[in-house]
């Protein structure tokens, strides 16, 4: 049992740590870490953990080992430069329980440069908030998986179980760095990934799918529009069929145990479209990308037989697609939801530091977006807690994330990890 001598001494050397803590995450954040593009951060990364004594492991994603995963993404692009790090903590003698420290560097997109008020990967701090591409989405809680454990030795203390802190990529198109750490073999008694979720705990989480349709459309000269297929229109009626297989699922979130309150649980996002050569021209062609999600307890595979048999439907229904009927390919995301049992102990701990913190109970929510949480929960069947910092327009136009949000939170994580594990005087400070 932790005193409140010691959760008060970690405390105070998360506050001492925390103007290095904020200017790390800058660090972080100046590294454009895009998909494909992750090899510096983790290299960077890999220093961090190394100055603090963690022992290194270093690998690339293995497209083949990720393909005998049934939760594994599809890999559609090189791995070439898709490094996982993980620094791992072993006490001397270890008596305590072990812990995942999970989070991710890749970043999606910035989206049109001259909406950002200031440029997407250079960090500035304005009235409490340190905004920038990736700032709250999750460097800010990466920064935090390392200044938290910082805090404790500060404090004059040592974890007594194993920790592994874990820097993976691709968690913003497959899940597939995190499912490669369980590939690797990295096991924990208790998992915690400081995702941006506003101070709470995730009760659950919907899996997510992504695929490409292709339609073919045959061209000719607009004069003689009706003798053409235009491929274009072809995909909005496609499209029109998804969101009626998207309204029907919705319909149903009653059933589902945690989204009773959540009528829109389950979104299709139409990321992306191209299509057609010339304005005068019935497009040939037309090709759009989708993201859809399930509840859990759904898998994958009956999402990808849902959606091809509702398209394969649509297409029957229509002259000309029926000739023609769409090709539907299955890239990136092929994983399902999952719940946080109520419960654990794992979850205790952290609403005791929670509460330690705050000086409020620790609240839970569900929410409609991936989290790589789910390859703990689903594979190696432990507690895994999403739990971070205040956050705006993730994923959007000046992101960022709150400070002194930042703060209050690593106290905590910092407070979970020596409830979790446990703690002793570090060696040489003994007696
Ligand atoms: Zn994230």
């Amino acid at each position: 049992m932790l005193s409140s001598t010691a959760e008060r001494a970690i405390c105070e050397a998360v506050d001492r740590n925390f103007e290095a803590q904020i200017a790390y995450t800058q660090d972080l954040v100046r590294h454009p870490s895009l998909r494909g593009d992750e090899h510096t951060i983790q290299d960077f990364v890999a220093d961090a953990f190394r100055a603090r004594g963690l022992e290194i492991d270093r690998w690339r994603l293995s497209p083949e080992d990720l393909a005998s995963h049934p939760g594994a993404g599809p890999v559609a692009v090189s791995y070439e430069r898709a490094w996982n790090v993980v620094g791992t903590y072993r006490p001397p003698v270890e008596r305590g329980r072990s812990l995942i420290l999970n989070a991710h560097v890749d970043v999606v997109p910035p989206g049109p440069l001259a909406m950002w008020t200031h440029p997407p990967f250079e960090p500035v701090i304005r009235d409490g908030w340190l905004y920038g591409r990736g700032a709250a989405d999750m460097k800010a809680g990466h920064a935090a998986n390392l200044f938290a454990l910082d805090a404790i030795r500060a404090a004059g203390l040592a974890p007594t179980g194993r920790i592994h802190v874990q820097s993976v990529v691709e968690e913003e198109s497959t899940g597939n760095g995190t499912l490669a750490t369980h590939l690797r073999g990295y096991r924990a008694d208790a998992a915690l990934i400081p995702e941006p979720e506003d101070e709470k705990l995730v009760r659950a989480n919907v899996g997510v799918v992504w695929f490409t349709v292709e339609v073919q459309g045959r061209p000719a000269h607009t004069r003689e529009m009706a003798e053409g297929f235009n491929a274009i229109d072809a995909a909005y009626r496609l499209i029109g069929a998804l969101r009626e297989l998207e309204t029907a699922w919705n319909a149903r979130h009653g059933d589902h145990p945690h989204f009773e309150d959540l009528p829109h649980a389950l979104n299709l996002n139409i990321g992306r479209i191209e299509g057609g050569d010339w304005a005068s021209m019935v497009p040939a062609w037309c090709r759009f990308e989708a993201r859809f999600a399930m509840y859990p307890g759904q898998t994958a595979e009956e999402v990808r037989t849902a959606v091809e048999e509702h398209l394969a439907r649509a297409a029957a229904a229509h002259p000309a697609l029926a000739d023609s009927p769409p090709r539907v390919t299955w890239h990136g995301f092929f994983s399902q939801g999952y719940v946080l049992e109520p419960g654990s102990e794992a979850e205790d701990a952290l609403a005791r530091a929670h509460a330690a913190v705050f000086g409020t109970p620790l609240e839970s929510f569900v929410t409609p977006g991936y989290l790589d949480n789910r390859v703990h929960v689903l594979y190696d069947r432990i507690p895994s807690l999403c739990y971070g910092p205040n956050c705006r327009a993730i994923h959007g136009i000046d992101e960022a994330v709150e400070i002194e949000s930042v703060r209050r939170i690593t106290k905590a994580m910092a407070l979970f990890v020596a409830h979790w594990c446990g703690v002793e005087p570090l060696a040489g400070e003994r007696g």
